[in-house]
């Protein structure tokens, strides 16, 4: 039995006391002289999404928002037998029940903040810890954006086969036709489940024993019934792929500038990058509600809703030229602004 544990962040070695005391204009002021000095790579975290309705895993404090919730680990889905298999129905219903929230949740003013800051040539490469796919929805470039730890939009087969996520859900509906009906229910009655960021969500009372999962269609062809079959995301007690962690680094290596965007920074594969930014003497400014497990660096940190600064600092730099320009600009202006001044 592979002993695994979740990532969680030192509180009491944290101190919110040595960060800066800083009012919203001089946070302004702080991001757009820092993004003045040349383009940055940006790393995201949950904190992005939050506002497009997908929950961050930790609140202000960096604890668990929910200490009962337990992400399924790597090694639980992936387990032979039953029960693996068991874990796999688990996953697997809740993820069916999940999804739609997260197909239909849109970018929120951070990510469009983003992509106009990338249009104008303050942000020159994204890397985002979130699955959720909103950077590519707002417009952000796929080519400039690194999915750290995937994405929920592709699923794969033990035997590495790809499948698009919308098409499984269809064969999830097909091959569990009581749980959808339990969905088309609550639908109709306007009810809705909460979603944690990974796609799960919590769900009491109901046993996932009667849950199908479908197997993989082209293993299927070659006359194999696959059913271990994970979303293409990084799990807890999972490793980043190699060419991933690789990339990670580089970019980090290759920037001008690093800017850290609602994270914790509690898992390793993004606190390495910080490490590596601060190491290689890379101006860092980080803009994050609470601490960070950054804090023992001692950077410029704003404390304010990343969507309010970024979207002032959008609004600062952008000299709309194109078409692209003026449409983010123009959804930039119409959203409001809930940091009072
Ligand atoms: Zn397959």
């Amino acid at each position: 039995m592979v002993r695994i544990s979740i990532p969680t962040l030192p509180i009491t070695t944290w101190s919110a006391t040595t960060r800066l005391a800083m009012n919203a204009q001089e946070s302004y002021k702080l991001l757009e002289d820092f993004l003045s000095g040349g383009p940055a790579t940006v790393l995201t975290g949950a904190g992005v999404s939050v506002d497009s309705g997908i929950r961050a895993y930790r609140g202000k404090d960096g604890r668990y928002m929910n200490p009962n919730y337990q992400p399924i680990l790597y090694q639980q889905l992936m387990a032979p037998g039953n029960a693996g298999k068991a874990f796999r129905q688990r996953y697997w219903a809740r993820s069916y029940l999940g999804y739609p929230p997260v197909r239909e949740a849109k970018p929120n003013i951070a990510h469009y903040s983003l992509t106009a800051l990338e249009h104008h040539g303050f942000v020159n490469r994204l890397i985002t810890q979130n699955v959720d796919g909103l950077h590519a929805r707002s417009g952000f470039p796929k080519e400039k954006l690194l999915e750290l730890h995937g994405t929920l939009f592709v699923v794969k087969c033990r035997q590495g086969h790809e499948l698009d996520r919308d098409e499984f859900q269809d064969m999830l509906s097909e091959a569990n036709p009581s749980w959808k009906a339990f969905v088309d229910d609550m639908n109709a009655q306007g009810e809705s489940l909460r979603t944690n960021p990974d796609g799960d969500i919590e769900l009491e009372g109901r046993s996932y024993e009667d849950f199908v999962i479908p197997p993989c269609p082209t293993c299927l062809k070659e006359g194999r019934h696959e059913t271990t079959i994970k979303p293409d995301v990084v799990f807890f007690g999972e490793t980043i792929p190699e060419y991933k962690k690789q990339q990670s680094l580089q970019e980090i290596l290759d920037a001008d500038r690093f800017l850290v965007v609602a994270t914790t920074m509690a898992t390793y594969s993004a606190y390495r990058l910080l490490q590596l930014a601060h190491q290689n003497k890379k101006p860092i400014v980080i803009v994050n509600i609470g601490p960070t497990r950054g804090d023992h660096l001692q950077l410029p940190q704003i404390e304010l809703p990343c969507g309010d600064v970024l979207k002032e600092c959008a609004l600062r730099l952008s000299r709309p030229n194109d078409d692209q320009g003026r449409r983010l600009l123009d959804v930039l202006r119409s959203w409001p602004i809930t940091t009072k001044i």
